[in-house]
């Protein structure tokens, strides 16, 4: 190569290259102003009491913190009836999606999942060379037999997350089970439970049994959300000991801080506080829900959501972005989704009551003002 066509800095590779960097929940207008944070599905009642005690006694900063989070797996497999050694934890469960796919995708294969589902997705796919593949939705649902009919020789790890983000869909367990069923077997199934807590007792969708039997499921879990403690990036994964010990390869080796496991190991503890988490968000869900299922006459229909969001589009004069921007003048920010291919969607995250009532009314008012 003549000189001067030298690169005159580093190339990233073109996979990478390629990616739209994830794009966080803010919670501050465009003039700094603080903002009702109602656009990274945290929880309002904060993190529980004991859980920010034994934070805040947690040990020694200058010690490394246990490579292994070996209390906090002992509990959780208590908890779940998990053997711990088919637990992995992670920094956050994103570092986990990230690894299953570069554990078992790379160049020249394809990572599979829906239309309108986790965004992490795309940049778990991508970012080991993998060619992300997109299933179309069934009524922003995710759609097993669209799923099943991309499914091909290249085909190495499919995501499904459920409830879904950012649409709140869910999958029951026989869907589950026949997406499963239809999946050759060294294809990987990741499912993502992130909201799995917000879900009534009789909405398990059998997951964590698949992945205590299936070699190829690997169900992932997180403390971002009922738990709240997002700020810790504590995350954890099961499935068979192989898919465990090959994510146990490439973690990082101190994936988890002492404060941390310790706070999540003591919010693990604390039932009555996910308890009152989970009941809290079920009814303003629906009372939310149901206010702006009121406004159909305006356009505004609010998907059915098992999670701790309620994913709101305006189809009528009314815009989201109109009022995205509207709330933020009453000093909310919610999530509007125009890089996620819902430009006429607003994610909302269930907040405190006062809250929900608020935003809901600012939406009546303002859609009522087009009239
Ligand atoms: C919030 C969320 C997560 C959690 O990510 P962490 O890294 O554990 O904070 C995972 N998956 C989905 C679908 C989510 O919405």
């Amino acid at each position: 190569m003549p000189e001067s066509l030298e690169p005159t800095a580093p190339q990233p590779k073109d996979w990478i290259r390629a990616i739209h960097a994830y794009v966080p929940g803010k919670s501050s207008g465009a003039d700094g102003r603080p903002l009702v944070k109602l656009s990274a599905n945290e929880n309002p009642l904060g993190t529980s009491a004991a859980a920010l005690a034994a934070r805040a006694q947690a040990g020694e900063p200058s010690r490394y913190p246990d490579p292994d989070s070996t209390a906090l797996r002992d509990a959780l497999g208590r908890k779940h009836g998990i053997d711990p050694a088919r637990i992995v934890m992670g920094t956050g469960s994103d570092e986990l999606l990230n690894l299953a796919a570069q554990a078992y995708a790379g160049p020249g294969d394809e990572v599979l999942f829906a239309q309108y589902s986790f965004s992490v997705y795309d940049i778990a796919a991508r970012r080991c060379g993998a060619t992300p593949v997109v299933a179309p939705d069934a009524d922003f649902g995710t759609d097993v037999d669209a799923l099943l009919a991309l499914v091909g020789d290249r085909t190495r790890v499919v995501f499904v997350a459920n409830p879904n983000n950012p649409t709140g869909s869910f999958l029951p367990a026989s869907e589950i089970a026949r997406l499963h069923a239809g999946l050759p077997s060294h294809v990987l199934l990741v499912l993502d439970q992130a909201y799995a807590e917000y879900l009534e007792a009789e909405d398990d969708d059998g997951g964590l049994a698949l992945a205590a039997r299936a070699k190829n499921v690997l169900v992932t879990r997180t403390f971002s959300k009922i738990f709240g403690l997002a700020g810790e990036r504590i995350g954890w994964a099961t499935g068979d000991a192989a898919l465990v010990g090959m994510l146990n390869r490439i973690r990082g080796p101190f994936n988890v801080s002492v404060c941390g496991q310790a706070a999540a190991l003591a919010a693990l503890g604390d039932a009555d506080f996910v308890d009152r988490s989970r009941e809290m968000n079920f009814a303003l869900r629906e009372r939310f829900a149901a206010k702006m299922a009121a406004l159909g006459n305006h356009g505004i229909r609010p998907l059915p959501s098992k999670a701790n969001f309620v994913l709101v589009l305006f189809e009528g004069a009314l815009s989201a972005e109109a009022a995205y921007n509207g709330l933020m003048e009453r000093g909310y920010i919610v999530r509007w989704l125009p890089g996620q291919g819902l430009p006429h969607g607003l994610r909302v995250t269930v907040g405190t009551s006062e809250q929900m009532d608020e935003i809901a009314a600012a939406i009546r008012d303002m859609a009522e003002d087009l009239r």
